[in-house]
């Protein structure tokens, strides 16, 4: 029989037969892995708490002949303070929506992970603003899989800081306010000088300084409104999770 151990975090949780589910984990080495929990939904058994969503944990899986099942799990870090809250839950839905798209099966996505883990970390312990820790997450998880766009000088002429700067979806980066630079999308969206900023921290900073940042509630909007439209059209679909909160 042949066994997996890696550390990983349950993202989806589904109900199957009398008492067993089926979760989702996004692990460090294997990407995404379903696995079945037998009698996972019966209140006393080992790992119903485990298998719960958000529970990051070291898994020991087994392979059986269509599926992974869970043979145990130490948890590292349940993230209770995000399950017993419905709003800061629904933004953590929102991250794990994004990474279903970004993370296949048997493709590891360390960096991904990481970049959940600090997010949730963020969410869950410290008082950070949910909506800069969301722009945050956007930006970043499309930047790290493969969707960076070019933000370290205007893409045209590689003029640097002092610019003035607008941000080209057509293009992907920068375009400075130079003529020629302008006509080259002239449906770039102009961007104040604290939300290039902000932009080019989240695209370079190293991890550990990427949360490392505060703005103002302007500011705040212009790059929800970035980070936002850039995840859409960039994966070609609309996350919807976090409406629910505009509705409350
Ligand atoms: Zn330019």
């Amino acid at each position: 029989m042949s066994f997996l151990r890696t550390e990983g975090i349950v993202v989806r949780e589904v109900s199957t037969g009398e008492a067993d589910k089926i979760i989702t984990l996004l692990t460090k080495g294997q990407g995404r892995v379903s696995a079945l929990v037998k009698g996972g939904r019966r209140p006393r058994s080992r790992l119903s708490a485990a298998s719960q969503v958000l529970c990051y944990g070291d898994w020991v899986l087994y392979r059986g002949r269509d599926l992974y099942s869970v043979n145990s799990c130490d948890v590292i870090e349940p993230f209770y303070e995000i399950r017993n809250d419905v709003v800061k839950l629904t933004y953590a839905a929102h991250f794990t929506d994004i990474l279903m798209e970004l993370i296949q099966e048997n493709q590891p996505s360390p960096g991904l992970l990481k970049l959940l883990l600090n997010s949730l970390h963020m969410l869950a312990k410290t008082e950070k603003n949910p909506d800069l820790i969301t722009c945050i997450f956007e930006l970043r998880a499309t930047s790290i899989a493969g969707y960076a766009p070019h933000v370290q000088s205007c893409m045209n002429c590689g003029a640097a800081p002092e610019k003035t700067y607008s941000f080209s979806f057509r293009e992907c980066g920068f375009l400075c306010d130079r003529t020629d630079c302008v006509e080259r999308d002239g449906s770039a969206v102009l961007l104040s000088s604290g939300a290039s900023r902000a932009i080019q921290h989240i695209v370079y900073a190293p991890m550990k300084e990427l949360f490392g940042f505060g703005l103002s509630q302007e500011v705040l909007q212009e790059l929800a409104r970035v980070t936002g439209r850039y995840l859409r059209e960039r994966l070609e679909r609309d996350f919807t999770k976090l409406h629910f909160l505009k509705s409350i």
